[in-house]
């Protein structure tokens, strides 16, 4: 799974697994990438942080953390957390989104700060970074080269005919992935529906479902998880759905899994877009 990181981006996550080991945590979690990532590149934290220089930022996350109770043995090969899971997955989407062919540490800390449930995300709204603004210096630094020594590829794949880019919710996407992703979703029956938290949990195993039909079947195993999953996500765009007076935010479109919000679900889905020639993309 890390053959596209660059070499800043694979010892991010080692020192990450050293962090979780060092705090006593079973597993890595999102705040512990964020610490690797603060250890390992402090001129990325420098250009995208607003007046925090990086050993502040490092001393503030280490002080917010608990350290966990048992002591975890540093040669214990700690498997990610779900968050920490996710985050990796939304740092490739947004390298896909760039139209970057490598993982950088740069989309690495776009990631952390995809879901703002995640720790990663509250640590960094806290110094003062949010996805949006991060995005903004995280473009202006380009492509990231993905070992030191190796120059980045040249040749880059390009789309011929059309523009290379559409704009949804004032965020670019590359068109090609924009394709790729929006091919897995035109399959399905949408429903427009008001967002609603769309996961249950099991009480005594953690372990999470997106069948709602279990909370009627067995109430005493199954609850709505709690604080977690307040916030959902356009699996097309990442738009954020959540209960709002606010139509956009609140009115999706969901295949029962799945949410996508209503501009993506008409734009892409509707129309079948990407059946149709090119001409229409504006
Ligand atoms: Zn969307």
């Amino acid at each position: 799974m890390f053959e596209r990181y660059t070499e800043g981006a694979r010892r991010t996550i080692f020192f990450a697994r050293y962090e979780a080991s060092n705090f006593g945590s079973p597993t890595i979690d999102t705040e512990h990438l964020l610490l690797g990532l603060l250890r390992e590149d402090k001129a990325l934290i420098r250009r995208t942080l607003l007046n925090v220089n990086p050993e502040t930022a490092l001393e503030r996350v280490v002080l917010g953390l608990k350290p966990g109770t048992q002591k975890v043995s540093t040669s214990v090969d700690l498997p990610l957390s779900e968050d920490a899971k996710r985050a990796l997955k939304y740092s490739a989407q947004e390298a896909d989104r760039l139209n970057h062919r490598h993982i950088g540490t740069a989309h690495l800390l776009l990631g952390l700060a995809t879901d703002k449930q995640f720790s990663s995300a509250v640590f960094l709204s806290q110094l003062g970074a949010g996805l949006e603004s991060l995005r903004t210096k995280a473009e202006a630094l380009g492509e990231p080269a993905a070992f030191a020594r190796v120059p980045p590829p040249i040749v880059r794949s390009r789309v011929i005919s059309g523009p290379d880019v559409i704009v949804i919710h004032g965020t670019k996407f590359n068109v090609e992935n924009l394709r790729r992703t929006v091919r897995g979703f035109v399959g399905f029956h949408w429903s427009k529906a008001s967002w609603k938290p769309q996961k249950v949990v099991n009480k005594t195993t953690g372990k999470f479902s997106y069948d709602l039909s279990l909370l009627k079947k067995s109430p005493e195993e199954f609850e709505v998880l709690q604080g977690g999953m307040k916030l959902g996500h356009c699996a097309i765009c990442r738009w954020e759905l959540f209960e709002s007076e606010d139509g956009s935010h609140r009115v999706g479109f969901t295949n029962g899994k799945e949410w996508l919000c209503s501009e993506c679900h008409d734009r892409f889905i509707a129309r079948d877009f990407f059946r149709s020639s090119y001409s229409d993309i504006t």
